[in-house]
């Protein structure tokens, strides 16, 4: 493995663009952020490279000096690109990069498997060989690394706790299905739960509290809610605990990993409800899996970029392009 070289990782998000350069011992030296844009043509595909063409440039790098470049999208990347969130001509970009860095090859994989790997490699899963890395925002997703190689199954599903079902016939869901763990403990859900509380608790008015949350995924409101003891937020926490816990249980049960992380937007406010999650995993874990640390993640927004960066400096060393059998060890 080349450490003097320099690997680019672009984490390509729903919400936004990271770019950043990280050198061979895993630190990031330089990043820039960018909107996030839908590229279906050569004209858009071609602005998008010459864009990270110039971030090198900023950084007085020459692209000769880069070991090698990792993309991270938000999907699946098994057997062609699908990606429901960006409407991106996944092809035509990752060739118009290639031509404008004049680099022989990409290095692509799904973003939260990019997140789990720079986790595993600079953050909270250092030293571990086998980590779960749940997301948790507006949805639920999951990155998932066993023995040092990143774990995406046949069909790209894998690690698709978001969609576990935690309710038999409980709230639909976006995939089409009923009961899934993200309509309880995403940010979505936990405001599902705050605003079907006073019914299910049968609450009279006096007994509920100022607060209101703005939009369907307001979370902070209702972790703030639930801080000033508020009924309804007691009982969004405390469902989202609990179904987060039997969900990471489960996966427990298959993976045995050596740590479980925390990541996305909701994790800043881990502290609202760990105690409960941890009480809820041990509850309902298999006795050899009860004690398997949780723990927020700790690289924020940047595990995407240094793990993309992280997969282009294996698949450079290994002298090829993207695989999933990859030994990040
Ligand atoms: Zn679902």
């Amino acid at each position: 493995m080349d450490e003097d070289k320099l690997y680019l990782g672009i984490d390509y998000g729903g919400n936004g663009v990271k770019m950043g350069l990280v050198d061979g011992y895993g630190n990031l030296s330089s990043s820039r952020t960018r909107p996030t844009a839908n590229l279906t043509d050569a004209d858009e595909c071609r602005a998008f490279a010459t864009e990270i063409l110039d971030f090198i440039h900023d950084m007085g790098i020459y692209t000769s000096e880069l070991g090698g470049v990792g993309l991270a999208i938000p999907g699946i990347v098994e057997d062609g690109f699908l990606t429901p969130n960006v409407n991106t001509d996944w092809p035509l970009l990752i060739e118009s990069i290639v031509r404008t860095l004049s680099v022989p090859s990409i290095a692509v994989l799904n973003d939260a498997n990019a997140a789990a790997l720079g986790e595993l490699w600079m953050g909270a899963g250092e030293n571990k060989h086998s980590v779960l890395l749940v997301t948790i925002g507006s949805g639920i997703g999951s990155g998932l690394v066993v023995d040092g190689r990143i774990v995406s199954g046949v069909h790209g599903a894998a690690g698709e706790i978001g969609h576990m079902t935690v309710v038999p016939d409980g709230r639909p869901c976006s995939c089409g299905r009923r009961g899934c763990l993200e309509r309880y403990a995403s940010a979505r859900g936990l405001v599902q739960s705050f605003n079907e509380a006073a019914d299910e608790l049968g609450l009279f008015p006096e007994q509920l509290g100022p607060f209101a949350p703005v939009s369907e995924t307001d979370a902070q409101t209702v972790f703030l809610a639930a801080k000033e003891g508020d009924p309804r937020a007691l009982y969004a926490t405390e469902i989202m605990a609990d179904k987060l816990g039997f969900a990471l249980a489960q996966a427990a049960c298959v993976v045995d990993p050596g740590i479980i992380l925390l990541g996305g937007g909701i994790s800043a406010s881990a502290d609202q409800f760990f105690d409960e999650l941890h009480e809820a995993f041990r509850k309902y874990s298999f006795p050899a899996c009860r004690d398997i640390e949780i723990r927020p993640a700790t690289l924020g927004d940047t595990e995407g970029v240094v793990g993309a960066a992280r997969h282009a400096m294996v698949c450079a060393e290994q002298d090829r392009v993207a695989s999933y059998a990859d030994d990040y060890l």
